[in-house]
């Protein structure tokens, strides 16, 4: 464990694997942008690292990641940091628009991207919640095993707003299921998820890590250049597939619709936090 790594986010190596944890239980592993820096960090060290080949992302707890933080008491999106993915001025001090679409080019949008670029293989290992703004971490990365209690979901069409900042839902599963993902808010399973191609292995919540870590380990065997280059090679076809120009397009009307809710309704969010969110959950469960 290194004693640098701050403690919403855990770092630490076995061999030529780095294992990133994201650190808020307690949360459900929501991110703050705390987290996002500190996942940032955690990153740029593993790819810095030449005895590094693979690096697993990983949420400490029962659940991966619940989303973005959106009503914790270290809720921080008010907080200047310094830039890391995008050249851009400051959000904090400014108004509206300028001050959403600054933020969520750097925290959301940009740092996904940039995680997804690095160049080395990462794996997301998911159990439990991967919801919203845990959803762009896994996808993010370049592919997902799941224990069998994990689900998926984003619900944000909840809050008007046509899925999280970091798009990929029509890529990674097709266009008819990325539509009822979003149109009905439900929690994909982690067998559905699977079988729609989002994850690529589903095992038991015990066996998770050592499957996981197995893979790592077979991973690390390769040539260093090689998964460098096969990653690029992927990434690249999957950008000529529309990925990269799709996520730019769809970016806009993310904005367009929380600057709706912001002349309509209370906030940008329309006036849904963690909790709102969740009875709006239970109230649509009911209804059908
Ligand atoms: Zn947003």
């Amino acid at each position: 464990m290194s004693d640098q790594a701050p403690e919403v986010v855990t770092y630490e190596t076995r061999g030529p694997v780095a294992v990133v944890t994201l650190n808020r239980p307690r949360y459900r592993n929501a991110q703050n942008s705390k987290v996002t820096y500190a996942l940032d960090a955690a990153v740029v060290k593993a790819v810095n690292d030449d005895e590094i080949k693979v690096i697993v992302l990983a949420g400490a707890g029962d659940h991966f990641c619940a989303g973005h933080d959106i009503g914790t008491p270290e809720r921080d999106i008010d907080e200047s940091f310094e830039r890391k993915a995008v050249i851009w001025y400051d959000h904090v001090g400014k108004q509206g628009v300028d001050s959403r679409f600054a933020r969520e080019s750097e925290v959301y949008l940009g740092m996904c991207r940039r995680w997804r670029e690095i160049p080395k293989p990462m794996i997301a290992m998911v159990q439990g919640a991967c919801v919203a703004g845990g959803l762009m971490l896994a996808w993010a990365c370049d592919f997902i095993v799941a224990a069998d209690d994990a689900f998926f979901a984003d619900p944000v069409v909840r809050m008007g707003i046509p899925g999280v900042e970091y798009f990929a839902h029509p890529w990674v599963m097709n266009p008819r299921a990325a539509k009822e993902f979003l149109y009905t808010a439900d929690r994909f399973t982690a067998d559905r998820a699977r079988e729609l191609g989002m994850v690529n292995h589903v095992v038991p919540r015990a066996d998770l890590e050592q499957t996981v870590m197995d893979m790592a380990q077979r991973i690390s065997a390769m040539p260093r250049l090689g998964l460098t280059l096969t990653k690029k090679a992927i990434n690249q076809a999957e950008d000529l597939m529309g990925l990269r120009a799709g996520m730019d397009s769809v970016f806009g009307l993310h904005h367009a619709a929380h600057a709706h809710n912001a002349e309509v309704n209370v906030d940008s969010l329309a006036g849904l936090d963690a909790r709102g969110m969740a009875a709006a959950a239970k109230q649509s469960a009911g209804a059908v």
